[in-house]
């Protein structure tokens, strides 16, 4: 199946998340090797602080370098890591990673080194015990304390049992943001309930932010909520000075997004450290 597609598209892995158990466990079993061999890796996206004007943070990403089909983001992989139970061992490289490489930056120039890293959680993930064995060997390893990690999970989480493994790892001193806020069920309860850190504002609103009131009005008051509720607020996926002065002029903490810096390999993030906004 995987010959007749062309290189470099992603037809063939949208199509074998519907495809058959074979087709699937081909896939499965690539991705199995790809975490052995070192196929995976990780790129960062800074967090840039509207008050300081500076990097404090950066979101790791994980992407697959696949022999044959090139980089595979991970719309495409993490599915399907999710569906095979893969999802622990490949949570359990990317945390490390990413505790690893803030040590490193860190240790090098703490000056031109982000002062905590972001690392997605699938919901998955917060089913079993393993996330939090996990996030402890990975700040052990890498001597990290539990303020500068930060997990982001999407809101559906936080609604059953999981909620409990995200209480317990806040109580450690993890840091907890709600990802894409708003596209999901929403989320009152959410920000009640929860010991989330931060609220990320889905970039959907970001986009429309521009054209339409209703995405003003609803990014405005998210940010007067978060706030009201002792959270802080980053707005994702921001591509334009407009939006970014829009977001600076409601208050927002926090900006992420193409205009700012587009996720980077770990080797360019110290330079990034040094721009200013
Ligand atoms: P996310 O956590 O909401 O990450 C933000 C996504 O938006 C990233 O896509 C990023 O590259 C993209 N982005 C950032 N700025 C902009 C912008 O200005 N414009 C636009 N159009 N896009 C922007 P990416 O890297 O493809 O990741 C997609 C999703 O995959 C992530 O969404 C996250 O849910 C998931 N993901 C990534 N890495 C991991 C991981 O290590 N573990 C798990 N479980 N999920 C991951
Ligand atoms: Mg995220
Ligand atoms: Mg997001
Ligand atoms: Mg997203």
């Amino acid at each position: 199946e995987a010959k007749r597609v062309e290189r470099g598209t992603w037809r063939f892995y949208e199509q074998a998340l519907d495809a058959d158990r074979d087709t699937r466990t081909v896939l499965v079993t690539q991705l199995h090797e790809a975490l052995a061999s070192g196929q995976l890796f990780l790129e960062y996206q800074p967090k840039v602080c509207l008050a300081r004007g500076r990097v404090v943070g950066v979101e790791a990403l994980v992407r697959w370098r696949h022999p044959e089909q090139g980089i595979i983001p991970p719309t495409q992989f993490i599915p399907l890591a999710e569906e095979s139970g893969l999802i622990d061992e490949l949570g359990d490289w990317v945390l490390r990673r990413a505790c690893a490489d803030l040590a490193t930056w860190r240790s090098r120039s703490p000056r031109e080194a982000p002062e905590q890293v972001s690392v997605n959680v699938s919901g998955i993930q917060l089913r079993t015990e393993a996330l939090w064995h996990s996030v402890r060997r990975a700040l052990s390893e890498s001597g990290l304390n539990p303020e500068q990690l930060e997990l982001e999970v999407t809101e559906g989480v936080f609604y059953d049992a999981r909620a409990s493994s995200l209480r317990r790892l806040s109580a450690a001193g993890v840091r907890l943001a709600i990802d894409d806020y708003g596209k999901g069920y929403s989320s009152l309860f959410v920000l009640r309930d929860l010991p989330a850190n931060v609220v990320k504002i889905d970039r959907a609103f970001v986009a429309n932010a521009q054209n339409r009131f209703a995405d003003r009005a609803i990014i405005a008051s998210t940010i007067a909520l978060a706030h009201e509720l002792g959270r802080s607020v980053v707005a994702e996926g921001v591509e334009t000075q407009v939006q970014l002065q829009m977001l600076r002029n409601m208050g927002c903490d926090m900006v992420q997004g193409f205009l700012l810096a587009k996720p980077a390999i770990a080797a360019k993030v110290p330079k990034l450290c040094l721009m200013r906004w």
